[in-house]
């Protein structure tokens, strides 16, 4: 692709631009359509130019768009309340712009967690082998992939890395505040952790008053099924991040916490986060979902969709290894000497959306509102594109 003389060259671009869609289908400049299967990663939680947000955000765009964190904001408070109550947790919200943004401010809650609540300081977070948490200093650090680490170091210090749970577990000290986890790893495979493992990272982390951080940047917001994935795992963290599915496109980043009482005034803020255009559009996003999801057709489309993905591990073996995920986030594992950028670019020629998790997996991102028939479309496009590797 031709480079673009005033953009940094920092994305491996597709050479393609999309000027419309409509539900879950992305139409580019010549009028092709394409089955989107990865919903601008995880972020079009009601796929394209759904009509009740088209309305909400012309709506409050004539009224208010920005105020600032010095004034009430009321879509903030309902959205803060809509939030906690779907997570069922005892929590409050603190509002940001990102996923990086949410976890950092994870990482800021639990050093003054850490630095307040002990007769000895404790600082230092467990983050998990092939884990991704962002890309600002704090959370690319908080990220376990070494090779990113290369070029911008000093780093803050206190971030350590596990395997895995068990090894998570073995590696806390006594500098050892917390434990931050992607329950299902998204840019590290799609691997998902087990249940019975993370529960008992729980109890360990619990016993010693320490803090379960789960990133739900990517899991969050009906991804699995459920508002949280951590609710399907039966635990109750301290601090949950939520941010890409949140409002649909609108650019949103939510920490929660139980820790009501660590944070006081100036401890931490941002100019942007939680203004009225974003909350008031995450507010009819929730309940667009949440009426969705209660009406069982999430389920339903969800199993139809593993079922897809089922049929052609077993059909095509000589091209896929497993399927690893959850719900509507879902890796099918290539064999090694397949590439997996030429599956990319054919399904796109083929028309459908995809997206790559790890070296060999390919990851699917729907829009949580995906309807069966689209989903049958997309993976007819995308057996085309196999039988045409
Ligand atoms: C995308 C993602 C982030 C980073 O979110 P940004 O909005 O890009 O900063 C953090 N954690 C997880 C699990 C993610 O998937």
């Amino acid at each position: 692709m031709e480079k673009n003389d005033y953009i940094l060259p920092l994305y491996n671009r597709l050479d393609i631009s999309f000027i419309k869609g409509k539900k879950s289908i992305l139409y580019d400049e010549n009028g092709k359509d394409y089955i989107d299967f990865a919903s601008g990663v995880g972020v079009n939680s009601l796929g394209y130019a759904n009509k009740k947000i088209v309305k909400t955000i012309k709506e409050q765009t004539k009224k208010v768009v920005h105020t600032s964190n010095i004034y009430r904001i009321k879509s903030q408070e309902k959205c803060a309340k809509k939030i906690v109550e779907l997570s069922t947790y005892n929590m409050q919200c603190f509002f940001c712009n990102s996923g990086a943004e949410a976890n950092e401010s994870a990482i800021k809650l639990a050093r003054k967690y850490g630095n307040t609540a002990f007769e000895t300081p404790k600082y230092k977070i467990i983050t998990i082998k092939n884990s991704f948490h962002g890309r600002t200093i704090a959370t690319l650090k908080a990220t376990a992939q070494e090779d990113k680490h290369k070029y911008f170091a000093p780093y803050p210090d206190g971030f350590i890395y596990a395997n895995d749970i068990n090894d998570a577990i073995s590696m806390i000290d006594d500098t050892t505040v917390g434990v931050m986890l992607e329950l299902i790893l998204g840019e590290g495979g799609i691997f998902m952790q087990d249940i019975l493992e993370v529960q008992k990272l729980e109890k360990v982390l619990k016993e010693k008053k320490l803090l379960l951080i789960i990133d739900e940047v990517q899991t969050g917001v009906y991804r699995s099924g459920n508002f949280l994935i951590s609710q399907y795992f039966g635990i109750n963290p301290e601090i949950v991040t939520l941010a890409k599915g949140l409002a649909s496109g609108i650019p949103i980043g939510v920490m929660m916490t139980s820790l009501k009482d660590i944070f006081s005034f100036g401890d931490h803020g941002s100019t942007f986060g939680g203004n009225h255009l974003s909350t008031t559009v995450c507010n009819k996003v929730l309940d667009i979902l949440e009426k969705y999801s209660n009406s069982g057709k999430l389920s339903e489309n969800i199993k139809y969709f593993n079922s897809c993905l089922q049929y052609f591990v077993e059909t095509y073996p000589n091209i896929f290894l497993q399927k690893n995920g959850f719900g509507f986030m879902q890796g099918l594992v290539i064999k090694d000497e397949i590439d997996l950028n030429d599956i990319i670019n054919l399904a796109l020629k083929n028309g459908v959306l995809i997206l790559k998790s790890g070296k060999n997996i390919i990851r699917f991102l729907p829009p949580i509102i995906i309807s069966k028939s689209e989903i049958t479309q997309g993976f007819q496009r995308f057996e085309d594109t196999i039988l045409s590797l």
